[in-house]
């Protein structure tokens, strides 16, 4: 049987071709395309009256930056190939959007959903106990995060795993992000990526010369969208564009089938019905398709793979009609698929960008848990204390002199308010999406061999990473 790429040979194809084009010092373009580690732990549990074994990993990619940041996933597909994988990508996703660390991931095979709470509190306790031992969970040298099947909840349990393991260290908060408020979180954490989803299309339609090259004119509203994965990443990228960009989600794909409606899909009835149910047939909102992954090949402007990698492949690729793909999952399309889409003109948004929003808040997080205070504490008030003074001024002017101008009251609320945490996290989210898409396509648009955005990508992120090697003196 012939070979079929692996995931991470995919990500090392798709590596090579961008480091291919660069002129790196000797033995550099291996260095960073390999994965320093990976710990393989096996450990095991007493639940239900007997012991279970765990098998768990957390893969360091490269740790030219330190702390090394990445996810950790609970699923049972969990593997070494696709941990090491979305290790390198966190290292390019990082560099790329500048946040100060370097790539890794975690994972451990279980099916989460086998377990109730008090056992899946108890194994990931375990778990974090393990890596704990081995310095793969520690604020100031590899902190992990939500993936797939993990969220706020399990972060939580980890944190205070930790801090019960390190008592004296007054940074163990930042021993991990996405932690819910109360155990130290920030807000806007648990929509980052699906609202990084938003803020990267919004940008790329403010681009006339890159919309021209992927045939799509005008703005959001209007256009036919299609999700495939309506977890935290999916349901927040469908539910802003469609309720703030005013998109038509004219397909959402899931585990056991697809919903369709031209018209658009009311994405908050829909998760309200799949929470209900399990699933999403049976909605009211639309037609039902037992073959979901078939959908994926649906007519639309814009397709949006949320769920898991390689569901774009060298079988589907042919078929898909977009215009547009934005990779809101990790490795959605194979390096083969991706040279047949790009060879019919469909453009990618790459992973390493698309999805960035969930670590580049992770990043604010951590920073927030260092200087332990929220964002905004400090000068919200002032800020707001300067701005009536402003307004004041102007009123006492305008009367004066006997213009009398009124501010409308919509300006006067806007302006004399001063930013919360959400707005801070907002704003830097936005500016981080904002400038690395600049990056990007001034490497895309000036560069003849550069003929997609995902080598683009590739290129200013090796750049980056290499820098930081060469400034090391390795
Ligand atoms: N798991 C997310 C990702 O793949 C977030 C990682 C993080 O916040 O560290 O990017």
């Amino acid at each position: 049987m012939a070979h079929r790429t692996s995931f991470r040979e995919s990500v090392e194809k798709m590596f090579n071709h961008a480091a291919g084009l660069m002129d790196l010092s000797p033995g550099l373009e291996e260095k960073i395309r390999v994965c320093n580690s990976t710990y393989t732990v096996r450990f095991g549990v007493r639940l239900r009256g007997q012991i279970h074994t765990f098998t768990g990993y957390r893969s360091v990619h490269s740790e030219h930056m330190e702390p090394v940041k990445g996810g950790i996933r609970y699923s049972l597909d969990v593997n070494q190939d696709e941990v090491e994988a979305l290790a390198a990508l966190m290292t390019y996703k990082c560099a790329l959007v500048e946040v100060p660390f370097g790539g890794s991931k975690g994972g451990l095979c279980i099916d989460p959903r086998a377990w109730n709470e008090d056992e899946l509190e108890r194994i990931t306790r375990r778990f974090t106990y393990e890596l704990s031992r081995r310095n793969l969970i520690s604020p100031s040298q590899n902190v992990p995060a939500p993936d797939m099947g993990t969220g706020e909840r399990e972060m939580a349990w980890m944190a205070d795993a930790y801090k019960r393991l390190h008592p004296d260290d007054i940074n163990a908060k930042a021993c991990v992000t996405g932690k819910p408020k109360t155990a130290g979180g920030i807000d806007g954490r648990v929509e980052a990526t699906g609202r990084g989803v938003q803020y990267a299309l919004r940008e790329f339609f403010r681009h006339d010369d890159v919309m021209k090259r992927a045939n799509l004119e005008g703005t959001l509203s209007g256009k036919r969208v299609i999700v495939q994965g309506l977890g935290n990443v999916g349901y927040h990228a469908a539910q802003f564009l469609s309720a703030e960009d005013k998109c038509l989600v004219t397909c959402v794909i899931e585990r056991d089938g697809a919903i369709l409606n031209p018209q658009g899909i009311n994405i908050d009835a829909l998760r309200g019905h799949i929470r209900a149910t399990g699933g999403v047939k049976g909605f009211a909102g639309g037609d039902y398709h037992e073959n979901g992954l078939a959908m994926l090949e649906q007519e639309c402007d814009i397709l949006i793979p949320a769920a898991v990698e390689s569901v774009i492949n060298s079988d589907n690729a042919d078929r898909i009609k977009t215009k547009l793909i934005i990779e809101a999952a990790n490795g959605p399309v194979t390096a083969d698929a991706d040279a047949i889409l790009r060879s019919k003109g469909i453009v990618i948004i790459p992973d390493m960008y698309a999805n960035a929003g969930g670590v580049t808040v992770s990043y604010f997080e951590w920073v927030k848990n260092l200087s332990q205070i929220s964002l905004g504490r400090l000068e919200r008030r002032h800020e707001e204390a300067r701005a009536r003074m402003l307004v004041e001024e102007l009123e006492r002017l305008s009367a004066d002199t006997g213009l009398n101008w009124t501010l409308s009251k919509g300006f006067k609320e806007g302006f004399l308010t001063g930013a919360d945490e959400l707005e801070l996290v907002r704003s830097g989210l936005d500016d981080t999406m904002r400038e690395s898409f600049m990056k990007m396509k001034e490497v895309w648009m000036n560069n003849a061999r550069v003929d997609d955005m995902r080598t683009a990508a590739y290129v200013v992120s090796i750049r980056r990473i290499s820098n930081v090697y060469n400034s090391l003196g390795l």
